[in-house]
């Protein structure tokens, strides 16, 4: 059972000489309805978390379309009107709003409800579809990225109209099915639905705190360029016998493509990569380097020998305001067990590049093709298709939208947040401040330690239950915030 205040008892977030905790008298008429309803609270989030809706798979494609009805049926038995699993050409969006706080901000709120692949599935404790609690933590795939914030909006919004049979702002949903696989139909989906998306913000609920469990707020997010090399020899494998030496090998060339791709210490060698790049002030120089950070014990937390990256950089700024280029995927050849001579017909890689502000992916994909062109082996034919991609982003520190939202994790968990940049993609981040011309802040609840994308996701349940508490007081807060309305 989740107590309130917190910081009764014993703390969970113990952060030193300076935790009062600040009651806000404006949620405590929300304690009873929440209390009385952990149990079925945890059971909704279990369900949530039984889809295996991985967007990038097609045969999950049912998956996805069976949860995005799900969150349909749950926004509907809350009280959310106008509520609709929207068509996008790809996996659905599911659209609700709730529209009667007359005179208050409209909010556009943002989760995604699709999730990453499970492989290697030997490698989870427990199925990754079958949700179980340890420790005070959830495991699951999507626990974490993103169903967390998916349940955290609807139980928040739940608590609130089950209470006050009213929110205290104008809330529009939109739950996405692509974030995974590059959020290919969205910004389509936006540009139809300009008129019903109209809002004085969005909140975007799919970050996390910083190490520790330290409450942030992000303020930029990185963008993707997301690329497949094939390189392809003669049809058929050849014996490496009868033709090797005479002839150029399409896994050899590609192995060769790659390296040329980025040097010994992190600096990526396509020309040009680095022109949009907008380097760091010392201001933000010095706010990364006062971050509490223990480069050995995160390193020691990833099992690594020793870490690396762009020369020059702290760890910290190459995660999150540095580009990167990284294979995602190789493969190619004789891979069964044993021997077999040949060479290769063909072999292919997947790479990416996460992007940091002014990177433009379309820019960066036609430097990168022109770079695998310009380095590859006459021997062998090679193209480069594009995958995906988005652009980075960065919030302004001094919004009042950002602001409240400081002030409800503040209020919530006992201590100011910090501010961060973090290495991931939204995509849809620059597509609501370009196509909707909206101010997006990022708030999210995620332990760093998640292991999103891999195997063992996990949330902790603290910031789930902390969570739906600071985002009720971020609607509390928003009306006098001055931010429209
Ligand atoms: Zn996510």
């Amino acid at each position: 059972m989740a107590t309130w205040p917190p910081h009764r008892g014993r703390p969970r977030y113990d952060f030193g000489p300076n935790t009062e905790t600040r009651m806000a008298t404006t949620i405590t008429d929300l304690d009873t309805y929440l209390d009385a309803n952990h149990d079925r609270r945890l059971e909704s989030y279990k369900a949530l978390l039984r889809f295996p809706s991985i967007s990038a798979l097609p045969e999950h494609a049912p998956d996805c379309r069976r949860c995005a009805e799900h969150i349909a049926g749950e926004l509907r038995a809350i009280g959310v009107e106008h509520v609709e699993v929207s068509e996008t050409g790809g996996h659905p969006v599911v659209y609700g709003d709730w529209l009667h706080a007359d005179g208050a901000p409209t909010v556009l709120v943002y989760a995604h409800y699709d999730v990453q692949p499970v492989d290697p599935v030997d490698l989870w404790d427990s199925p990754p579809f079958d949700p179980a609690v340890h420790d005070g933590r959830i495991l699951a795939r999507g626990a974490a990225d993103d169903k967390s914030h998916v349940h955290m909006h609807l139980r928040a919004t739940e608590a609130l109209l089950a209470t006050r049979g009213r929110l205290p702002v104008n809330l529009r949903f939109l739950f996405e099915g692509e974030e995974e696989s590059s959020s290919e139909n969205l910004d389509r989906w936006l540009e139809n639905n300009r008129e019903r998306l109209k809002a004085d913000v969005v909140v975007i609920s799919d970050t996390g705190f910083f190490e520790g469990n330290i409450p942030a707020i992000t303020l930029g997010l990185r963008g993707l360029m997301y690329a497949q090399i094939d390189v392809t020899g003669s049809p058929v494998d050849l014996h490496s016998g009868g033709f090797g030496g005479a002839v150029e090998n399409p896994a050899n060339a590609l192995a060769r493509i790659i390296a040329e791709l980025k040097d010994r210490n992190g600096r990526i060698l396509i020309p040009g990569f680095y022109d949009d790049v907008a380097e760091l002030s010392p201001k933000e120089r010095e706010a990364f380097a006062e971050l509490p950070f223990d480069e050995d014990a995160y390193r020691d937390g990833l099992a690594l020998p020793a870490l690396a990256g762009e020369e020059g950089f702290t760890v910290l700024e190459r995660k999150g305001a540095r580009p990167t280029l990284d294979v995602n995927g190789i493969w190619g050849g004789f891979q069964g067990e044993g021997t077999k001579t040949i060479i290769p017909a063909h072999a292919h890689a997947k790479v990416s590049c996460r992007l940091v502000p002014n990177q433009d992916p379309d820019t960066i994909f036609e430097l990168f093709r022109a770079r695998v062109e310009e380095v590859a082996p006459p021997g062998v034919r090679t193209t480069v298709q594009k995958l995906g991609g988005g652009k980075p982003s960065l919030t302004p520190m001094d919004h009042p939208a950002t602001k409240a939202a400081a002030r409800a994790l503040e209020a919530t968990f006992g201590r100011a947040p910090v501010y961060i940049r973090e290495g991931g993609s939204i995509p849809v981040c620059a597509s609501f401040e370009s196509i909707l011309g909206l101010p997006v802040v990022l708030f999210g609840f995620v332990n760093p330690d998640c292991n999103a994308h891999a195997p063992n996701e996990s949330m902790v349940l603290d910031n789930v239950e902390l969570g739906i508490r600071a985002i009720a007081r971020l609607w509390d807060e928003l009306p006098g915030a001055g931010i429209g309305g």
